[in-house]
């Protein structure tokens, strides 16, 4: 019996102070910045709803690089139980939850992307479907030949939409997934094929926001 409850704690992702349950402890929780307010007019446009759970300080950051770069996966899940929360305080109402996409030479050498990661731990909890359907265009990785008025057309289709899944979310609510927001470039971008071609409103849901 005892063996049984000593084999279900958890340990502070952090601190690695022991745990009844979670994986952030109290002070450590308390070293992130939590954010409550929506960035709505972040993007200028009425379709894309932008909220960040928390802001990029230096807790945040290590939470985040734990996740991405040493593949700890219960700082991972830490991050993700913040989404819910926000998605839940925030009544967050959506059909599917798409991640933003890494490079493919991301995706090599870390093995994972994170937003997929996140967004599996959202969607098992709310019971929707994760459709990982967003791929970056070869295109953007060779903007440096281009001319300005070039390089700002290639962004804006940045990315693309899979073909074989317009039909089934269009008109539809998403909740676009990633780890940081800066400038929301990436966001933006993200959001236009979805809002052009399929029609979308867009919820986005970052773990940080940082101002970098
Ligand atoms: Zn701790």
């Amino acid at each position: 019996m005892l063996s049984l409850i000593y084999d279900e704690c958890n340990h502070c992702c952090i601190c690695k102070e022991s745990l009844e349950n979670g994986y952030l402890c109290d002070p450590c929780s308390k070293k992130l910045t939590l954010n409550k307010e929506p960035s709505y007019e972040f993007l200028g446009n009425h379709r894309i709803r932008v909220y960040s759970c928390m802001y990029y300080n230096n807790y945040a950051k290590d939470l985040i690089l734990r996740l991405k770069s040493k593949k700890d996966f219960s700082a991972g899940e830490a991050l993700a139980k913040f989404m819910i929360n926000s998605i839940n305080d925030q009544s967050i109402d959506f059909h599917y939850i798409i991640p933003v996409p890494i490079s493919k030479e991301k995706f090599k050498k870390r093995g994972f992307n994170q937003s997929v990661f996140l967004s599996r731990i959202i969607g098992e909890y709310f019971n929707k479907e994760v459709l990982d359907i967003l791929y970056i265009n070869r295109s953007v990785n060779e903007q440096k030949i281009l001319t300005r008025e070039e390089r700002l057309a290639n962004l804006s289709s940045a990315f693309s939409v899979n073909n074989l899944y317009r039909k089934k979310i269009k008109g539809k609510n998403i909740l676009l997934i990633d780890d940081v927001i800066t400038t929301g470039a990436t966001i933006y971008n993200c959001s236009m094929p979805l809002i052009e071609d399929c029609d979308n409103y867009i919820w986005v849901l970052t773990v940080a926001k940082s101002s970098i």
